[in-house]
């Protein structure tokens, strides 16, 4: 059985690799013959300059290439962590020190799950290193120095400590404890965790990583306050976030729960567009608030069943223990539903033509959403001409073009 769950893993791992590596490859060659036509894309003449054009096209091939490495990294690794034997290593070295706390505490399985994470993040820092000071570099993207990246990964570290030590004592424990009917307990803790956290992170986890200041009056804000108003959205305050230390991509969201919510402008994008334009983005983003569900309760009920399956815990050179269930399950799902990726894509491009429609029609015109995703597609140096394959698989939202489109019929 431990041969089966293995050849199936790997199997379905290599598969995995090999589509996500072959459309990557497709993609970078669409771009390239794009370009070798020499025509900057119908829709964009007259608002991308040929040299924006010819650098949005480095700036995709050069991610291309980065994908290529950072893919056969990131197997191997994930390889590595499943069999280099580090799973029973960590399993073992954790039950040694499970004589010293009551095993109520559940010390053991949350340490494992800490080792597995940490494990993850340290390997994962070469990649994330080369793509912030390389290839965002290169491109003038970031602005973010390496003390800054290595103390907010340590402060990552903390904060999740802080978070993840309860979270995971509440889950282990429900897990262990609860019954059969483990699994949805499980997931009302988890919603009731959540919730919590959305009402913690604006005031006490987003602060030690960023500047909040509100909104200066001036003529973005009165329209914003409008826009607020005339939607019926609950906010506490209009705030610009100091995303400019660390890079210039620009982003705006939502944070808090009901009265208490707070609207975050990327100091960014304050800067690179205009109020209309800024508005545009934010009607876009009101409108995803008001459409929002869950799919996690089916993901534990999954769990429930593979928690009683010994095999998998063999494969592996685990014995069976509900840590060990939590940390395969993480690793393992990837390739086992990598093949739903392109169905929620194609959930969340749905999501975000809903959301465009919304702001075009609050407000009364297509222009300024328009103008946004312009001034948006340049800035960012996004690709102007995706594979459809590619952009079916990965675009979690739709392409500029079909957006523009889809916003002019609207309008
Ligand atoms: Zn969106």
């Amino acid at each position: 059985m431990e041969q089966i769950v293995i050849v199936s893993f790997l199997a379905f791992f290599a598969l995995e690799f090999l589509v996500e590596f072959v459309l990557n490859e497709i993609n970078m060659g669409y771009v390239r013959e794009s370009r070798a036509g020499g025509n900057i894309p119908d829709l964009f003449q007259g608002r991308v300059s040929q040299e924006e054009y010819d650098k949005s096209v480095d700036y995709t091939l050069a991610k291309g290439r980065f994908e290529r490495w950072a893919q056969v990294y990131g197997s191997l690794m994930t390889l590595f962590i499943l069999f280099g034997g580090l799973l029973p290593y960590f399993d073992r070295l954790t039950r040694g020190l499970e004589g010293l706390l009551p095993a109520v505490f559940k010390a053991q399985g949350i340490l494992f799950c800490f080792s597995v994470a940490l494990t993850f993040s340290l390997l994962s820092l070469p990649t994330g290193l080369y793509s912030t000071f390389a290839l965002e570099e290169r491109f003038g993207f970031n602005r973010t120095t390496v003390k800054l990246y290595l103390l907010d990964k340590l402060k990552g570290f903390l904060v999740s400590l802080v978070i993840g030590i309860p979270f995971l004592f509440g889950v282990l424990y429900l897990m262990e404890e609860s019954g059969p009917y483990w699994w949805l307990w499980a997931f009302l803790f988890i919603l009731a965790y959540e919730i919590l956290m959305v009402i913690l992170y604006p005031t006490l986890i987003a602060p030690l990583f960023n500047k909040f200041e509100p909104l200066k009056e001036g003529e973005l804000r009165e329209r914003i306050l409008t826009l607020v108003g005339k939607t019926g959205f609950k906010t506490s305050g209009i705030y610009t976030m100091d995303g400019s230390r660390r890079s210039t991509h620009s982003n705006a969201y939502f944070t808090g729960l009901g009265r208490a919510k707070r609207i975050v402008l990327f100091d960014t994008l304050v800067e690179q567009m205009t109020a209309g334009q800024g508005l545009a983005v934010l009607a876009h983003e009101i409108g995803h608030y008001k459409m929002k569900h869950i799919r996690k309760m089916l993901l534990l009920y999954l769990l429930s069943f593979l928690v009683g399956y010994e095999p998998l815990f063999r494969a592996f050179g685990l014995g069976p223990s509900s840590h060990a269930a939590l940390v395969l399950f993480s690793l393992l799902s990837g390739p086992f539903t990598f093949y739903l990726t392109p169905v929620m894509n194609l959930v969340s491009r749905r999501h975000e033509y809903e959301a465009d429609r919304f702001a075009v029609r609050t407000l009364e015109e297509g222009r300024a959403m328009e103008e946004a995703l312009f001034n948006l597609t340049v800035k960012n140096l996004s690709n102007l001409t995706p594979h459809p394959w590619y952009s079916a698989y990965h675009y979690s939202h739709p392409s500029v073009v079909e957006r523009i489109r889809a916003i002019r019929q609207e309008a």
